[in-house]
């Protein structure tokens, strides 16, 4: 039987890590875990972990990384798991990522993905959204013209919040680039990381990386 593909994918909010993520999924039939989608299963599942994770979370603590681990861990015993998993959104920090390579032995991540867009071009692309300020809309800048500032939906002013200004968005971007750049480097070390450009288009990254992980014998 051929090893696990297991994936980590990371990227900037705005790099387009949604669609490779769901579109790498289906070409390998392997698993998309996110963990936002793996807190919220566990909690609902209501096993010992979940209560536990409901508790954190009702606190409004941040959930740990040992719990997350845990999670990772039955996530990855899954039976839909058998040939691999993608990883979105974990690991995020240094700490998490030797945890994890701690859990999954000689049969852990193949392949770190890295989703590579300059902090101008996602600017660019984030703060051209638009939101209805009463039904939660979304819009681009160049829609918002079209239906000049009132939502098609209800009728309600559609603003650009204060998370999408240029500032706020390029801050945000920032501090995702310094805390990742440890992981990166991680990765890179054990030969295990790909830079993409996410500049391209979705098709050409998708193809980009397909290559990459035949060019390596992983699937
Ligand atoms: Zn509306």
């Amino acid at each position: 039987m051929a090893a696990r593909l297991n994936l980590v994918v990371l990227g900037k909010q705005g790099a387009g890590k949604g669609t490779q993520c769901k579109r790498l999924a289906e070409t390998y039939a392997i698993p998309h875990v996110s963990t936002g989608d793996i807190l919220r299963a566990a909690v609902k599942a209501g096993s010992p972990l979940g209560r536990e994770v409901a508790s954190v979370m009702d606190s409004g603590a941040l959930v740990s990384d040992e719990l997350v681990i845990q999670l990772v861990d039955e996530r990855f015993k899954e039976p839909d798991a058998k040939n691999g998993a993608l990883l979105d959104g974990f690991p995020r920090t240094l700490a998490q990522a030797e945890a994890l390579e701690a859990l999954l032995g000689e049969d852990g991540i193949k392949l770190c993905i890295n989703l590579d867009v300059p902090i101008e071009l996602v600017t660019r692309r984030l703060s051209a959204r638009r939101v209805c300020q009463e039904c939660g809309a979304i819009y681009s800048d160049s829609d918002v013209e079209a239906i000049s500032g009132t939502c098609a939906n209800c009728g309600g002013d559609v603003i650009q919040r204060n998370d999408d200004k240029p500032d706020a968005i390029r801050k945000r971007l920032e501090s995702y680039e310094r805390d990742t750049e440890p992981l990166l480097a991680f990765y890179e070390k054990r030969g295990l990381l790909v830079t993409v450009d996410g500049a391209e288009s979705p098709d050409d990254v998708t193809a980009a990386i397909k290559a990459v992980v035949a060019q390596r014998g992983l699937a």
